[in-house]
């Protein structure tokens, strides 16, 4: 929809080694900035993070740390939070189906994080999304809500343009990418949850990425949709010319 800027997240997981990730950001970097009409986010693993802040210093590609704690400071072994990762981080995803499905996070803990993400002044990629089973029950309405919902707990106002990701479970590295029907559809599910807790506005500046096996080939059906508002992107953001061609979509359409 005109007003919305497309973004493009490349979410490397713990995938790349220092000399990987080194190049790759290079790559990245000569391939896409300055790149007009798209936003560009890039979230390494966070052993990465710094590394990343300094390869893309002075481009137009951001970086975004993959998962956060939402305690600011304390003894919490192994965590980061957001409050630390202020000039490093200027992004921060929450409830990435991994983190919900493979380490039990709650959805209430995406309102934790979220919370924690915007007192510490980073923007907010919210990942949400059903599993098979649920699409398959007609359940993705109620659990997307369930999962918004527990996000947006406490939470008074969201900035204009705030990001959901819609990342189905079952597309998530399987090859197996949603319709750009079932996408758009979702994604209206999406700002139709925004627009009752929030109101009109927001939900029209809310931009909902699709995520779930995008790829060069099938990308251009996804930004043909004017309600879908970029993507994030898994196994293709790990190659530098995949992951162009699917910013450069975003970046036409
Ligand atoms: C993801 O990790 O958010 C993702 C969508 O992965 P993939 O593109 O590999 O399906």
């Amino acid at each position: 929809m005109a007003g919305r800027r497309p973004i493009v997240g490349g979410n490397w997981k713990m995938h790349t080694d220092r000399e990987q990730a080194t190049a790759l950001l290079g790559a990245l970097r000569a391939r896409l900035d300055g790149l007009a009409g798209v936003e560009v986010v890039i979230f390494p693993p966070s052993a990465w993070l710094t590394l990343a802040a300094d390869a893309l210093a002075g481009s137009t590609l951001a970086v975004g740390v993959q998962n956060v704690y939402w305690v600011a400071e304390g003894a919490f072994t192994g965590e980061l939070s957001a409050a630390q990762l202020g000039g490093v981080a200027k992004w921060a995803l929450i409830g990435h189906s991994e983190r919900r499905h493979v380490f039990n996070e709650r959805n209430e803990d995406s309102g934790r994080k979220l919370r924690s993400v915007l007192a510490a002044g980073l923007a907010p990629v919210l990942a949400v999304g059903e599993t098979r089973e649920e699409r398959e029950a007609g359940d993705t309405r109620a659990v997307v809500e369930r999962q918004l919902l527990a996000a947006f707990d406490g939470v008074e106002g969201l900035a204009p343009g705030f990001v959901v990701a819609y990342e189905p479970v079952w597309a998530i590295g399987t090859g197996l990418a949603a319709t750009a029907e079932q996408a758009e559809a979702a994604a209206a599910i999406v700002r139709d949850i925004v627009r009752a807790r929030f109101g009109a506005a927001t939900a029209e500046a809310c931009r909902v990425q699709y995520g779930g096996s995008v790829n060069p080939a099938n990308v251009g059906g996804f930004a043909s949709r004017p309600g879908i508002d970029g993507a994030l992107v898994g196994g293709a953001s790990l190659d530098a010319d995949a992951f162009a061609a699917i910013c450069r979509a975003f970046a036409v359409s």
